[in-house]
């Protein structure tokens, strides 16, 4: 049987955006799958739950057999990227602030597990100013968050708001 490279790709997903789903796409020309796992993001500002940011983006990527999206908490990244025989961790790269965090967490990371290797995307330009902090700020504040999230997403956070009126 050929040996199946999995990629883990870890994140809070809060919401998915265009950004995640080109490193997720380009991801697939590396790796044989790629697991989406969301992370409880307990520290931010929530705009969605966990259980809606899985939905979501089983939704996306239902057409993807070699994606799959999971859900973990309080568990060492390294630990369920083992569990679940992944020997790469991927990461997005937008700025320097992005790099100082990645790197460290890299480094950590490569102690824990030093099988395990931190694979880094550069952002295309097009997604270099998408982030899900400002989108959950944007649409908080009922701008448009058109073009830099899914559709599905989009749909999602209009209902919410609507729901809040
Ligand atoms: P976290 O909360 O762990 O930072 P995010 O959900 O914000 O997770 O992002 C998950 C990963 O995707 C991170 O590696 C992040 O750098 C990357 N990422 C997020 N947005 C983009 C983007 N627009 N372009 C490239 N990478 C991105």
């Amino acid at each position: 049987m050929k040996f199946m490279k999995i990629a883990v790709y870890p994140g809070s997903f809060d919401p998915p955006t265009e950004g995640h789903l080109n490193i997720i796409e380009r991801g697939l020309n590396l790796f044989d799958k790629i697991i989406v796992v969301v992370a409880v993001n307990s520290s931010k500002n929530r705009l969605l739950t966990v259980e809606e940011r899985v939905q979501l983006l089983r939704e996306i990527f239902k057409k993807f057999p070699a994606v799959e999206v999971d859900s973990f908490k309080d568990e060492l990244l390294v630990k369920y990227a083992q569990s679940r025989k992944a020997t790469a961790i991927l990461r997005g790269l937008r700025t320097l602030q992005d790099y100082e965090y990645e790197f460290q967490m890299a480094l950590t990371n490569k102690k824990l597990a030093p099988a395990i290797e931190t694979v880094f995307m550069m952002t295309e330009p097009q997604y270099a100013h998408v982030s899900s902090t400002l989108i959950r700020e944007v649409a908080r504040l009922g701008g448009s968050v058109s073009g830099m999230v899914p559709d599905a997403v989009e749909k999602k956070l209009n209902k919410k708001r609507e729901r809040k009126k």
